[in-house]
């Protein structure tokens, strides 16, 4: 017998008295009960995105809010610079292609980190870009995007928009979208804001919003002016998905009481006891440049198939971890700290990994992963 946990970059595990507040039964979505949690999510969400604009909440996956921006905010032929470091890189630029929307890509090799001078080389180059689309963490490579210096660039354009994904990143890593100027953020429920699948926010300044009058690509489900309109009047446009708000409001109270500042030194704490241990244990993170707090990308050991790894933490542990995706899969393995995790949860999850990788051949000490991040957590 053992127990389920959860330590993937999306779903992230939910607090229970999270679950507890989504199991109440159901209210309708137009009644003042309805309206006054989405007045106080309204709020709190402004709180969490660091923002004094209002926050649209959409019922998809990321990805539904990711399409909502390239529809609502460009026209067709309109041209778009995409930085391609990973897997979600390459999702922005497939969104635009599927809409007609002229795509320059930055490839960035997957583990290495994109410099503002390019997206600056980019943009004097085609002076006539609409829209810059970046990651604030590419989740597939474990790298942290220098959101505040590329905004730098793209603020001094009248005519292009800086568009971040920062669905991995809201909640757990440093996100001032007021005082950089990030045009658009989106974000998603399933990572660090603690909820289960099924949400996607997006936030647009000012700037954003004359793109929205203009654009002229198709939309009907995410329509953001509409979306704009309803929320308003503490509504939504459709139907909500009225339980995962009513669990979003518990978590957002927790996030603003602990404070915003707190939680990311949390993640940091996490991920420096992770990122010690493994490198502790002769493994090499595989994130090259800027790794991330949010999660720790480890390459497997030569010899071993990562995703034996993530297998047998999964099937004789109880501990889901996750692989590599697209071209890294067998090759890295990715351990999430982000949202409700805790430091045992993590010292558990190297003790795991520990005997994991004695099993599949790897010469260790048993300990000496735990020794180094007992070490970094004995750290006040
Ligand atoms: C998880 C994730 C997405 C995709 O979100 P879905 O909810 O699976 O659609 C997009 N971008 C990043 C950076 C992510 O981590």
């Amino acid at each position: 017998m053992f127990k389920y946990y959860l330590f993937t970059p999306g779903p992230t595990p939910v607090p229970p008295k999270t679950s507890l507040a989504m199991a109440a039964p159901i209210i309708h979505h137009r009644s003042p009960q309805f309206a006054t949690v989405l007045a106080e999510v309204k709020e709190n969400l402004k709180y969490v995105f660091q923002t004094q604009n209002d926050v649209l909440i959409l019922a998809s996956s990321g990805t539904g809010g990711m399409e909502g921006v390239v529809t609502n905010t460009l026209s067709p032929g309109d041209k778009a610079l995409v930085v391609r470091a990973g897997k979600f890189g390459e999702r922005w630029a497939e969104i635009c292609k599927a809409y007609g929307v002229e795509v320059l890509n930055i490839d960035v090799e997957w583990g290495r980190c994109v410099k503002a001078e390019q997206i600056a080389h980019g943009l004097d180059k085609n002076p006539e870009i609409k829209a810059v689309f970046v990651q604030a963490h590419e989740t597939s490579t474990g790298v942290k995007f220098p959101l505040k210096e590329i905004a730098e660039v793209v603020k001094k354009r009248e005519t292009t928009i800086l568009v971040v994904d920062a669905i991995s990143a809201l909640g757990a890593m440093e996100i001032k979208t007021d005082e950089w100027g990030l045009d658009v953020v989106v974000g998603g429920s399933q990572k660090a804001l603690m909820l289960p699948p099924g949400l996607a926010f997006v936030c647009l300044n000012e700037k954003a919003w004359r793109f929205v009058e203009e654009s002229r690509l198709p939309k009907y489900y995410f329509d953001f002016s509409k979306e704009k309109k309803s929320l308003e009047k503490n509504q939504t446009a459709y139907t909500p998905a009225v339980s995962l708000i009513i669990g979003l409001r518990e978590n957002l109270r927790q996030i603003k009481q602990i404070g915003l500042e707190n939680i990311v030194k949390y993640h940091q704490r996490l991920s420096d006891g992770v990122k010690m241990a493994v490198k502790a244990m002769g493994l090499s993170i595989f994130t090259k440049e800027n790794p991330s707090e949010v999660l720790t990308a480890v390459e497997a050991p030569k010899g071993i198939d990562a995703q034996m790894i993530v297998k047998k933490l999964r099937e004789e542990y109880g501990i889901t971890i996750a692989g590599g995706q697209s071209q890294l899969k067998g090759r890295i393995f990715r351990i999430s700290h982000m949202g409700y995790t805790d430091e045992h949860e993590m010292v558990m999850t190297i003790a795991a990994l520990e005997r994991v990788l004695i099993e599949l051949g790897y010469e260790l000490i048993p300990g000496t992963g735990v020794k180094a991040i007992q070490q970094i957590l004995l750290q006040k």
